[in-house]
């Protein structure tokens, strides 16, 4: 116990030169969440401002990958665990960095523990993780948390992140018309976590062959925005191009692309929002 308020006392001290701290979450995996905080991350920095991205999914942390920066390492010094730099000296700290491959924590395939004790030795990786990251001064880190496989983890570790200005939900059109996003958004709440708004990813799927628009779950953010009294921040269409890069681990960072201003424009709306608070 005593070992862990140490630990949490020295994440205090670690990000306390951080005016906003963000995290991602989506209901469940693969909605682009990942990519929504990269590019998030990309686009407060080219607007001037110093950034960090923090991955704590210790089962697929992809955001070096994503960046360019796998296999690279935090660099220890007296002062801490620096993290690398990537495009538009974006900051980057991930458990990629923290766990080589006969790590205990990485576990694949079948384990025979209980999910109880999993989740609290994943607790104490990630704690004793950030307990060593140095960010020094940001002006925004966004952390992409796990997906809530175990439906109350993100913000379990939202928790370990003090000041937290608020959380963003990533979410798409076909996976609103579930109760899934509705749930996380009430347990982040209910946690006492204010969440910013929604993002809509992939939006706008046409049909790859005719071009068409697929309007089957056209307007069901919106609604579901309504009921949970959020502002839509964004949508961001379904864009293959864009998305392969960050797949190639070589970021299309043209600020005049269009799916790129999309998340300019995102970017812009947390700022006001977070300036309003
Ligand atoms: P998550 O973090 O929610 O699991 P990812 O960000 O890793 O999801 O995205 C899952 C996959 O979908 C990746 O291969 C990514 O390149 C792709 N993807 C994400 N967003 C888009 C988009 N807007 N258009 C096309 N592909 C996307
Ligand atoms: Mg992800």
């Amino acid at each position: 116990i005593q070992q862990i308020t140490e630990q949490t006392k020295q994440v205090h001290a670690r990000m306390a030169g951080i005016k906003h701290k963000l995290v991602v979450m989506s209901g469940k995996g693969g909605v682009g969440k990942s990519m929504t905080t990269v590019n998030l991350a990309l686009a407060f920095a080219r607007q001037g401002s110093q950034v960090g991205l923090l991955d704590v999914d210790l089962n697929g942390p992809c955001v070096p990958r994503m960046l360019g920066l796998h296999g690279h390492q935090l660099t220890m010094t007296p002062q801490g665990a620096v993290p690398p730099t990537g495009p538009l000296g974006v900051k980057v700290a991930s458990m990629d960095f923290f766990l080589d491959d006969a790590s205990p924590v990485r576990w694949k395939g079948p384990m025979d523990v209980s999910p109880v004790w999993l989740g609290l030795m994943e607790m104490n990786v990630i704690r004793e993780f950030l307990a060593d990251v140095a960010w020094g001064e940001l002006d925004y880190l966004l952390a992409d948390l796990p997906p809530g496989a175990a439906a109350d983890k993100p913000p379990v570790i939202a928790g370990f992140i003090p000041d937290l200005a608020g959380a963003i939900v990533v979410t798409t059109p076909s996976e609103v018309a579930s109760d899934v996003v509705q749930k996380s958004v009430t347990y982040a709440r209910d946690m006492g976590i204010k969440v910013l708004g929604i993002v809509e990813n992939m939006s706008e799927y046409r049909c790859p062959s005719c071009g068409e628009l697929n309007e089957l779950f056209e307007g069901n953010t919106e609604a579901m925005c309504e009921v949970l009294d959020l502002p839509l921040l964004g949508r961001i269409p379904f864009d293959r191009k864009l998305a392969r890069t960050f797949d190639k681990g070589a970021p299309l960072l043209d600020e005049s692309y269009p799916t790129i201003q999309r998340y300019q424009e995102i970017a812009g709306r947390i700022r006001t929002l977070l300036d309003y608070k």
